[in-house]
């Protein structure tokens, strides 16, 4: 402030000195005077432009007032732009956080207009940010749960569960959430995969207790009408049913004690080299004995000494199950081929049966836990249903995996398809 007080009383000094000089004091101090209100003009415009384009114009140069209001306004510019620098970090952070999201994130304005979305919104929503900014969210997602989840002024809890509009097997949990005054934060879940598996476990609690009500109701007949004064008659009669269905339960219960087991991995799998062609000799002997057993033809065809890296227990568990399915399931004297083979340094264990084979649709279906082409035939055959989800998780440890190929009237074929790392040489430790 003082520099503009002792530039203006300078130039007036000056020119007051001058024109008493020359005897024209008022016409110099005038003139003087104009001077100096067309230089501070000057610097005052030059002020204007350079606010208005920083960049591309110097800053006046004055000494005074409009020096100090440039180096204010440079020091505001600088604390804004580190500011902004801050702020657009954050904003980055934010944006690339919640594009990373699984759910679908749409922020509404006060009439449902999107304002943003993150990626997954696109995937699940089909709404794109920014191609979609301002469009109403209820003409981009049409379900009518959905649309009234929109128009009630829904508090945090309030969810709808609606398909996706990209995709009607994908199924979403919409939450809208109110923020600020008036915008609202739409949420989308994918909750497809919970509610497979909740239906998968009411399936399998309502499977095991339809498996368990049978044998446990015949039990329970039986001991209701027998006590110790029954006819010796009855007694005969009930015992072997009783002994049986007890037997079949004591079977389900085991199986689903080892399917629980593998499952869950709570059992460490052993590792050892195990000499399949004895393996398989063994359990072959073994279905000969199976009751089920009536005069078939079983085949064992060796084409290979190798021996693989495996959990004998569980692999004999697995076999065995094919190869006495095979028995169970095909009519008497009917051929059974088991085969180990190694191809290509892919080893191999086949069961191929020559029975009444099994009808396409039902193949994709046929490891999975108690699910059986004919319940009433595999009851009879004493099956829990859980042998082939046994046999299918028992591979799946052993990094192999299990093909079924069928065809009507000529039989089925198990394939175990082992990894190449898994074989070892006959005798080794
Ligand atoms: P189960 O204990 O009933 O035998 P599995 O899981 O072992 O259960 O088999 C599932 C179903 O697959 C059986 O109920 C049967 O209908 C069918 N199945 C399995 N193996 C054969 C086969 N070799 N030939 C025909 N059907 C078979």
């Amino acid at each position: 402030m003082q520099w503009d007080y002792w530039r203006l009383l300078t130039v007036l000094s000056l020119a007051g000195f001058a024109g008493l000089i020359v005897g024209h004091m008022m016409t110099f101090l005038f003139v003087a005077t104009l001077i100096y209100v067309f230089w501070l003009q000057s610097k005052w415009f030059q002020l204007r432009t350079w606010l208005e384009k920083p960049k591309k114009n110097s800053s006046p140069q004055a000494e005074g007032v409009i020096d100090d209001v440039c180096r204010q306004i440079e020091q505001m510019r600088a604390q804004n732009s580190s500011r902004k620098k801050k702020l657009t970090g954050y904003l980055k952070r934010f944006q690339s956080a919640t594009a990373a999201l699984p759910d679908a994130v749409v922020v509404m304005g006060e009439f449902g207009q999107v304002s943003w979305a993150n990626t997954s919104a696109t995937e699940l929503l089909g709404i794109s940010w920014p191609r979609d900014n301002g469009v109403r969210v209820n003409n981009l997602v049409r379900d009518p749960t959905f649309q009234h989840l929109l128009e009630i002024d829904s508090d945090a809890s309030a969810v709808v569960v609606a398909p996706s509009p990209m995709n009607d097997r994908i199924q979403l949990e919409f939450k809208v959430v109110r923020y600020a005054s008036s915008d609202r934060l739409l949420i989308a879940r994918d909750i497809t995969q919970t509610q497979k598996l909740q239906r998968m476990r009411r399936d399998f609690v309502a499977n095991v207790s339809h498996e368990l009500r049978t044998p446990l109701t015949v039990l329970r007949g039986y001991l209701e009408t027998l006590d110790t004064e029954s006819d010796p008659d009855l007694w005969r009669q009930a015992l072997p049913v009783m002994q049986q269905q007890s037997q079949r339960m004591h079977l389900m219960i085991k199986d689903l004690l080892a399917l629980s087991q593998l499952e869950t991995g709570d059992k460490p799998l052993l590792h050892r080299p195990t000499d399949i062609p004895r393996l398989l000799t063994v359990i072959v002997d073994d279905a000969k004995r199976l009751e089920h057993y009536k005069a078939h033809q079983i085949h064992l065809q060796i084409d290979s000494n190798k021996w693989l890296m495996a959990d004998v227990d569980e692999l004999r568990s697995a076999i065995s199950n094919l190869i006495f399915n095979a028995v169970k399931y095909t009519p008497a004297e009917c051929k059974i081929e088991v085969v180990w083979a190694v191809s290509k340094n892919v080893p191999t264990i086949s069961v191929i049966d020559h029975g009444e084979g099994i009808e396409a649709r039902h193949l994709e279906r046929l490891t999975e836990r108690f699910y059986r082409v004919d319940s009433g035939r595999s009851r009879e055959a004493g099956g829990t249903g859980l042998g082939l989800a046994i046999v299918k998780h028992v591979l799946q440890r052993h990094n192999a995996v299990l093909t079924i190929d069928s065809q009507i009237g000529q039989g089925s074929t198990f394939c175990c398809i082992f990894p190449e790392n898994k074989l070892v040489e006959p005798g080794d430790t």
